[in-house]
Parts: structure tokens; C-alpha cells; sequence
């Protein structure tokens, strides 16, 4: 992990390539915190780049991210683990998942294997 002197620097360049690039996700980030309405200036509790997906025929609705490709690091590791989602009460959770944690736990890291560093479980 890097100093905080390092961590402040690459905030600020994400910052810097988001406000030239992005600049409509930019504004929704107030003195490094996510989400903040830009208008009021107060925090969004329901991120802006959640989208409900209509359902087709039988299928369950979906959610979906409007910024995947360019979505903050925080997201970008969620979840970790499954009790942190346990606890989140994430909506993608199954029933196969909370009667087998351990199970669940195997196939969330092999899903985040490319997005997260392993976490050794
Ligand atoms: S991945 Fe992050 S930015 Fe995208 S919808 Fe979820 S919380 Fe919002």
C-alpha cells in the first residue's frame, strides 16, 4: 500500500482525468466523497449510475452500472466477500448463496479474479 502522499496524488489525478474526460461523473464528487448531488451538495445515498434494467418475458430485473467502464475503484473491487454482502444486504445475493457461503465465496473470487487482488480465502 502506498503512503497517503502517494494515494493523495493519484486522487487527484483521477480527479484531473475525470474532470477533462468525464466531466458529467466529476460533478457528482465533492472534496474526494461519492456521491454528492451537484446541485445541493449533500450526499446521494442511491448511486447516480444505477440503473434499473426492464425485465423481458420471465426474467428477473436486472441492475445495471451507467458508468461499468469508467466506474470508481471502490466499485470496482466490491464485493470483497460474501459476508460483506450478507451484511450490505445486496439485492445479488441467492438463496444458494446464504445456505453455502463457502461455495459462494469460491465463485465470487473466481468472478472478481480480474478485478481485485485475491483475498485469500
Ligand atoms: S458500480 Fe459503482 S458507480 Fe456503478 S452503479 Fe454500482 S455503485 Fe454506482
Amino acid at each position: 500500500m502506498g503512503s497517503p502522499c502517494i494515494i493523495k496524488k493519484r486522487w487527484r489525478y483521477i480527479l484531473f482525468i475525470l474532470e477533462v474526460f468525464r466531466p458529467d461523473i466529476s460533478e457528482y464528487i465533492k472534496d474526494g466523497k461519492l456521491w454528492v448531488d451537484p446541485k445541493t451538495g449533500k450526499n446521494i445515498e442511491l448511486c447516480p449510475w444505477l440503473t434499473v434494467v426492464p425485465s423481458k418475458g420471465n426474467d428477473q430485473q436486472r441492475v445495471s452500472c451507467n458508468i461499468y467502464q469508467d466506474r470508481p475503484d471502490d466499485c470496482m473491487i466490491y464485493p470483497v466477500s460474501i459476508a460483506e454482502m450478507i451484511k450490505d444486504g445486496c439485492e445479488m445475493l441467492e438463496p444458494k448463496d446464504i445456505n453455502n457461503p463457502q461455495q459462494a465465496q469460491k465463485d465470487l473470487d473466481e468472478l472478481m479474479a480480474d478485478s481485485r487482488p485475491d483475498i485469500g480465502t
